[in-house]
């Protein structure tokens, strides 16, 4: 890690990761300095520049030559929601850390509400959307499934329709930071770590400008990190296919004798033994494919590549 300005030392850290923001970014910079600044705390507030490619870095660049609560890292390529928000983890310092989208789906003003929170002693306070508003059918379903899903196979309780917009005290934030799995499920890492927690509803907004991050193909390679990170269950599946298999195929053998012997007819033609051998064929490479998506896994960590490179950040001396 870097070494550190030493200015004041925050209390609040607000965290944004932000890519190809350019509608909203400055919306969503004057409503969080309209939230924060009546606090009259000191604070910062971490922009983390995802290799934005539509001007929003030069947007952010303004901001913090004007505005010096704003500490920029600029990426210097994209590298994901998840990794921009533990960069922005990373080099926060306040006491208490919030992580909030740039798109001002998540208000602001409920940020109050999470430190109101924190300072009745908790120590992570997530945010559990009650509400989505202006979300496409497609979406509100798969994230459904997928939140059930997540807790149902996981042994950590992973909170139900929560993400990643909530409160995190320095205590929590540092043994995160230890945590450095390349993929990453930071809903579910803030889970895993214990202290005290405590959920808070809110309604989730409409995006203020541009369209989502988070096509389809994002938001399977989230699922499939959090459920590889967090379970082992895809692997027995590939145990209990194999015991079901076994299983029928016993049950048949004397079935099938015993209809030969008989003579009350038999199994006929290639099409039956076509079905099996595909059948069994398909059930052994989807479980190779299970298998090589753990080992994928591994193969990434073991590598042991920084999580992510920055290109940019003028307020953390090296
Ligand atoms: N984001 C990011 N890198 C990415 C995708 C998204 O930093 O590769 C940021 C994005 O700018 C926003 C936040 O992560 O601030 C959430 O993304 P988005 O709003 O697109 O996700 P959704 O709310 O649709 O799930
Ligand atoms: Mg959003």
């Amino acid at each position: 890690m870097p070494a550190k300005k030493t200015d004041p030392k925050p209390v609040f850290s607000v965290v944004a990761p932000v890519f190809n923001e350019i509608g909203s970014v400055e919306e969503f910079y004057k409503t969080v300095v309209s939230v924060m600044h009546p606090l009259k705390q000191p604070w910062e507030f971490v922009l983390v520049d995802d290799g934005s490619t539509d001007g929003s870095t030069d947007k952010i660049r303004e901001l913090a030559t004007k505005d010096a609560h704003v500490k920029l890292i600029i990426f210097a390529r994209n590298f994901g929601h998840q990794i921009a928000v533990t960069a922005g983890l990373d080099y926060s310092r306040g006491d208490a850390v919030i992580i909030i989208d740039a798109d001002l789906q998540d208000p602001p003003a409920v940020m109050l509400d999470l430190i109101a929170k924190w300072k009745e002693g908790y120590e992570v306070v997530y945010a559990v959307r009650r509400k989505r508003e202006g979300e496409s059918w497609l979406k509100l379903v798969t994230a459904s499934l997928f939140y059930r899903l997540i807790f149902r196979i996981t042994d950590v309780k992973i909170p139900l329709d929560t993400g990643d917009f909530r409160l995190i005290d320095r205590k929590v934030v540092d043994v995160m930071g230890q945590m450095r799995e390349r993929h990453r499920f930071l809903r579910g890492m803030a889970a895993w770590v214990g202290f005290r927690q405590v959920g808070m509803e809110y309604d989730r907004k409409e995006r203020f400008a541009g369209k989502t991050k988070y096509p389809f193909s994002k938001m399977l390679k989230l699922a499939l990190n959090a459920i590889t990170s967090f379970s082992y269950f895809p692997l027995q599946v590939a145990t209990y296919l194999g015991f079901i298999c076994a299983g029928i195929s016993i049950l048949a053998i004397p079935v099938v004798a015993y209809l030969r012997l008989s003579n009350q007819g038999s199994l006929l033609g290639q099409a039956t033994t076509l079905i099996a051998v595909l059948f069994l064929g398909g059930v052994q490479l989807i479980t190779l494919g299970i298998l090589g998506e753990y080992v994928g896994r591994i193969y990434d960590e073991v590598k042991g590549r920084p999580l992510y490179i920055v290109s940019e950040a003028p307020e953390y001396k090296k």
